[in-house]
C-alpha cells in the first residue's frame, strides 16, 4: 500500500505469525528500491507463501521487485530476516546492526553494511535517522524520516504493548529507555513490527502520541 510518494507499507494479515514490512521506494539511484523487514519465506506453522505474497504486492503498487537493491533489518530474529538471505542471494545488499548478526548468519545470511547510531543517506531524497535501539534484541535499530515524519519502529512497540524482552540479549530497562527516546521524536506515521490486536501502522501524531503515552504509562 502507498501512504505517499516513496513510502510504501505492507501489512502482513496472513494466519501466521510474520512481520509488517516497508519499502521506500525508488530512493536509491536509478531509481532503486530499499525494503525493511522482508519477513519469514515460508510461515513457520501453516507454510503460507509470505514472501512471494509481499512481493506480489509490491508488484501490484506498481513497483518492479527485482529492483530491490538493499533489505534493511530492524533486528536479526527469523520472522524479520529469513527473507533476506533469499532476496541477498538474488542480488540486493543487507543491512543490520552488527550485535544481531550472528542469529542472520544461523539462518544462512551475510551482511553487507552495518547500521548504527546517526544519518543513513539513501539517496539525496531519502535520509534516515538510524537509532540504535536495544531491549528486544541486542542490536536493534529503529528507522525514523525526519522529513515526513516516519518511524519504522520494528519489535520495539506494538499497538498498546512493547517487544518481548525474553529473547537471549533482551532487557526491559533497555527497551523502555529505548521507547523513551522514541517517544520524543515528531512522528505522524508509526510502524509496528507485527500486526498484534490492530494492523501495527498507527497515523496521525494524535495516535502515536497516545499510543506512547499509554505504554510509558501503564506497561
Ligand atoms: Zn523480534
Amino acid at each position: 500500500m502507498k501512504v505517499f510518494d516513496r513510502f510504501h507499507v505492507y501489512l502482513w494479515n496472513g494466519r501466521d505469525n510474520n512481520c509488517n514490512s516497508c519499502l521506500f521506494a525508488g530512493v536509491l539511484p536509478g531509481g532503486r528500491h530499499v525494503l525493511v523487514d522482508p519477513g519469514h519465506i515460508l510461515t513457520p506453522s501453516t507454510g503460507e507463501p509470505a514472501l512471494e505474497r509481499l512481493l506480489a504486492e509490491i508488484g501490484r503498487d506498481g513497483l518492479d521487485p527485482s529492483a530491490i537493491d538493499l533489505v534493511i533489518l530492524t533486528h536479526g530474529h527469523p520472522d524479520h530476516v529469513e527473507g533476506a538471505v533469499e532476496l541477498r542471494r538474488l542480488g540486493a545488499k543487507v543491512a543490520m546492526h552488527r550485535e544481531d548478526e550472528a542469529i542472520f548468519r544461523r539462518l544462512g545470511g551475510e551482511v553487507d553494511l552495518y547500521l548504527q547510531d546517526g544519518t543513513l543517506e539513501l539517496g539525496a531524497e531519502c535520509r534516515l535517522e538510524v537509532l540504535h535501539s536495544p531491549g528486544h534484541s541486542p542490536g536493534h535499530v529503529t528507522l525514523y524520516w525526519p522529513e515526513r515524519k516516519v518511524l519504522v519502529a520494528g519489535d520495539c512497540v506494538f499497538y498498546r504493548s512493547t517487544g518481548r524482552t525474553d529473547f537471549p540479549g533482551g532487557s526491559p530497562d533497555q527497551l523502555f529507555s529505548s521507547i523513551g527516546r522514541m517517544a520524543a521524536l515528531d512522528v505522524e506515521e508509526l510502524l509496528c513490527g507485527h500486526p498484534y490486536g490492530h494492523s501495527g501502522f498507527l497515523r496521525g501524531r494524535e495516535e502515536v502520541r497516545e499510543n506512547f503515552e499509554y505504554i510509558l504509562r501503564y506497561l
